[in-house]
């Protein structure tokens, strides 16, 4: 929890960056106490995606106990991720906390010979005492002789919030990947998504015609895709700006696109996607046609019991804008507030156009106020964190765990309908109780 000064209200209109938005949102922010996880959660789904990484959070027990708690009822085969923790000694700066750095991953490597990549994930405790985890990944990659890629990023709860630990994860990344110099296009897809869900995707983009086509994050980072001018970038999370960035200054397009949440937002993907290689309309419809049909039907059972409904997002995941508008458009629910963390304009911007005009956009978070306004409002859903659902649910608020939406498979056609059925089980449940 962080407590900065007082709330802070601004407006402006959402006619972002020149990019042309049609859009005229009111965006209110705000700046006070907080409450989201930090970005070392990432480490729970990118663990499990990149399977010959390993995750080294260099912390405290607080970290640990997050890791745990967050993954622990996840986890099936030995871990992925550890926690070395800082103790009073090197807090103090009584121990060399690089000669214990060194000595602990040294270690593990011996210990784990199929770590391909080890990222070092920076935390509070060692951003405070300055542990410099960049230097140590360069001294501890030449120690193992090109043997084990190191890298190093900062998961910190005083410069990440929850899913931004994965783009600073995917950015440490981004110096690595081969260039590409043939000047042929390749579509590259962005952020994190299930193997089933890539599969799917594959599926679709090779019957669309795309050429080349590669996922970042990979698999296995041994096989990082290459990048370069000819890379035609599509992100299929909002959370993953900076990347992005960093993959435009290496001569990638990006690909305005909303993000593949329910029918119309997955169906405005793989048409930005395929106009982005010349593919015509009527292929791209043809290729996708059966999957989005599917998904209509799937979603039809569900608009019912949420058409009406009243919603509220808290900030969190940064999900909350494709996933309002996926709720609004599709299933006829009513944005009361839709709160982000921080409003990344470049990124967002499509799905900015496609929000009513006069929806509540806050960014930043006074958690006192939002309340206020929340139990003002007595929205039927409250989309909010771990932390806040209990205490709400004892006000007599209905909630939904962020975190879950981030877990689960929701992209795509063939998730539309269970991303649908993830909002109606809180609201079944609560009518269950009141029974
Ligand atoms: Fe807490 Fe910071 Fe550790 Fe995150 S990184 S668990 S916010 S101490």
């Amino acid at each position: 929890m962080t407590d900065v000064s007082a709330a802070v209200r601004t407006s402006e209109s959402a006619a972002l960056d020149g990019q042309g938005c049609a859009a005229s949102i009111e965006v209110h922010r705000e700046q006070g106490q907080r409450q989201a996880f930090c970005g070392l959660a990432g480490i729970v789904w990118l663990h499990r995606k990149i399977q010959d990484a390993f995750f080294l959070v260099i912390g405290s027990r607080t970290c640990a106990h997050l890791l745990q708690s967050a993954a622990g009822v996840m986890i099936f085969a030995e871990p992925r991720f550890a926690t070395a923790i800082l103790g009073d000694r090197d807090l103090a700066g009584l121990a060399d906390c690089n000669e214990e750095l060194d000595r602990v991953v040294t270690e593990l490597l011996a210990r784990r010979p199929d770590i391909g990549t080890l990222f070092l994930v920076g935390s509070c405790p060692s951003e405070v005492i300055k542990l410099d985890l960049e230097n140590a990944a360069q001294r501890l990659a030449r120690a193992q002789q090109g043997r084990v890629r190191v890298l190093a990023y900062s998961g910190s709860g005083l410069d990440t919030t929850f899913t931004q630990g994965e783009d600073t994860c995917l950015s440490a990344l981004v110096p690595e990947m081969p260039g590409r110099h043939d000047g042929a296009h390749a579509l590259l897809v962005l952020g994190t998504l299930p193997d089933v869900v890539e599969d799917q995707f594959r599926r679709l983009f090779d019957a669309m015609g795309i050429p080349s086509l590669a996922f970042l994050p990979p698999r296995r980072a041994s096989e990082l895709p290459a990048v370069g001018p000819g890379t035609r970038l599509l992100a299929a999370q909002p959370f993953v700006g900076e990347t992005a960035a960093a993959l435009v200054d290496r001569g990638a397009s990006l690909i305005e696109a909303p993000y593949p949440f329910g029918v119309e937002g997955t169906r405005a993907w793989f048409h930005a996607a395929g106009a982005a290689f010349d593919i015509p309309a009527d292929r791209i419809e043809e290729a996708i046609a059966p999957a989005a049909a599917r998904a209509e039907r799937g979603l039809a059972r569900y608009r019912d019991e949420l058409a009406g409904k009243r919603i509220s997002f808290l900030p969190d995941s940064q999900l909350e804008i494709p996933l309002g508008r996926f709720l609004q458009r599709e299933c006829g629910m009513e944005l009361t507030e839709i709160g982000v963390p921080y409003l990344d304009r470049r990124m967002l911007a499509p799905e900015l156009e496609l929000l009513p005009a006069d929806v509540r956009l806050t960014e930043g978070q006074d958690l006192e106020r939002q309340l206020d306004r929340l139990r003002a409002d007595r929205p039927d859903l409250t989309v909010c964190g771990l932390g806040l659902a209990n205490p709400l649910e004892a006000e007599g608020l209905t909630t939904k765990w962020s975190i879950e939406l981030v877990f689960s498979p929701v992209h795509g056609f063939d998730q539309a309908a269970d991303l649908a059925e993830l909002f109606v089980r809180p609201l079944n449940r609560r009518q269950r109780l009141a029974l």
